[in-house]
């Protein structure tokens, strides 16, 4: 606590009451320091599809490790294996350029968009989540509320960002119609299945209505499939929802739960836009990065999609997110409680209805008192599910969000199933 603001580095461990230390990954499982075991739905916050630390990426890694350590700054081959990978997986790309992660991928992809397009506003869904740089920072103006905003953001910087509606086609009109008078617009950013990773999801026709909208205002279209891009399927939301995007944003599986996972995608004639070196300061975009494109993330990467590939492993964890999610909606309608259990493949959800609050009776000793005084209610409420979820064996995101990944089978999840009444067993309505 003395040493780190807010007492975790990590963004992702905000919902537990106390920072959760694990010392082992393995698969489906996390093992804390104090000898506990859980289910893991967290899973590192969505890279690895394959389940944690598997052996057959691991073993690759270790053994560029041994020959030529972790990182040199010039070119490896896995650099150009993996972009080749994407490429051959992913249609609506022809070039890849890796970053260090998938906040610095949509940066460069704004760049890309303002030189492709000489337009210079960006238009993004409210409440989406693409990173937390300035320019996008996160839930900015959710159209009809103050919205979350990070402080240390300048008013100013949001000149040139606009939010619309989610799923609100009528909406982001008015908004590239606005544009057009004030600079146009270089891009619309989408999460595919709707802001923050389909916490509000989107009709099925919706990313295609947004298509005919980019092309008839003359934005490019920007899928950000840092969650979904080798999670739905290896060709990602983009052919789930069957929409060619001009620029993808990759992060996360990319590689595969390694650090250094942002990629920017798109045809030739959008990403050549991009520089490199001395390139990137005359009409190109500067971007870059000293760890962008380690050996080690190339590597871990490659040999993930691969694997992804070779086992149908989106396939397979979807078919178990659906069996959790039906888990789920069973339970809620056995005790009747106020959730709503909604999943796309392998990305799960389990939301309160409307704003209703809910109380946990603690059944288990370690309760921990004075949460409300330190937090606000909706932390404190997170952080009582945690400490439940925690209590039973299950590690959640955010407390509301699941992934299942392939190193799940149906009698694990079953067994979580089981785990996930113990704790709505002592939900007060
Ligand atoms: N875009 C989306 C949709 C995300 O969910 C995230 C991270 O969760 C990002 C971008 C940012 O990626 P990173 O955390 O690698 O910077």
């Amino acid at each position: 606590m003395d040493v780190i603001p807010g007492g975790v580095q990590h963004n992702l461990a905000f919902n537990y009451p106390f920072p959760l230390v694990f010392t082992k990954a393995d698969g489906n499982r996390l093992y804390d320091i104090d000898g506990n075991t859980y289910y893991d739905f967290l899973q590192a916050g969505g890279p690895t599809v394959l389940g944690s630390n598997p052996p057959v990426v691991r073993e690759k890694v270790e053994a560029l490790l041994n020959e030529c350590g972790p990182s040199t700054g010039l070119f490896h081959e896995y650099e150009y294996k993996i972009a080749d990978k994407i490429v051959e997986l992913v249609p609506s790309v022809d070039m890849v350029r890796m970053f260090g992660s998938g906040t610095e991928a949509c940066m460069g992809a704004i760049r890309v968009a303002r030189l492709a397009t000489k337009h210079k506003n960006i238009v993004k869904m409210g409440g989406a989540y693409h990173g937390w740089s300035d320019q996008l920072a996160y839930g900015i103006r959710i159209p009809g509320t103050k919205g979350l905003q990070s402080a240390g953001v300048p008013g100013f910087i949001f000149k040139h960002t606009q939010e619309f509606f989610p799923n609100d086609l009528n909406d982001l009109e008015r908004v590239l119609k606005l544009n057009q008078l004030r600079g146009g617009t270089a891009a619309v950013f989408l999460e595919p299945i709707g802001p923050e990773s389909g916490t509000r999801p989107v009709d099925f026709d919706f990313p295609a209505g947004v298509r005919k909208l980019c092309d008839r205002y003359g934005a490019l279209l920007v899928f950000d499939e840092v969650v979904t891009g080798f999670r739905m399927g290896v060709g990602g939301a983009q052919a789930y929802f069957d929409v060619t995007p001009d620029l993808t944003v990759f992060g996360k599986v990319i590689a595969g739960g390694y650090p250094g996972a942002g990629a920017l995608g798109g045809k030739r004639d959008v990403m050549k836009f991009l520089g490199a070196g001395l390139d990137g300061h005359g009409k190109k975009a500067l971007v870059g990065g000293t760890m962008a494109a380690t050996p080690i993330s190339c590597c871990a990467g490659y040999h993930t999609l691969c694997e992804i590939e070779r086992t149908g492993a989106c396939e397979k964890s979807a078919a178990l997110g659906d069996r959790l999610t039906d888990g789920l909606k069973g339970l809620i309608n056995k005790r009747q409680l106020p959730f709503v259990a909604y999943n796309v493949g392998s990305i799960c959800h389990l939301d309160t209805v409307g704003t209703m609050h809910f109380a946990i009776r603690w059944s288990k000793p370690w309760q921990i008192p004075n949460i409300l005084k330190e937090t606000s209610v909706r932390k404190a409420e997170m952080q009582h599910m945690g400490a439940a979820y925690m209590a039973e064996g299950l590690v959640t995101l955010a407390g509301n969000r699941m992934y299942t990944s392939a190193a799940y089978d149906e009698a694990s999840i079953d067994e979580a199933i089981a785990a996930f009444d113990r704790v709505f067993e002592h939900i007060e309505v």
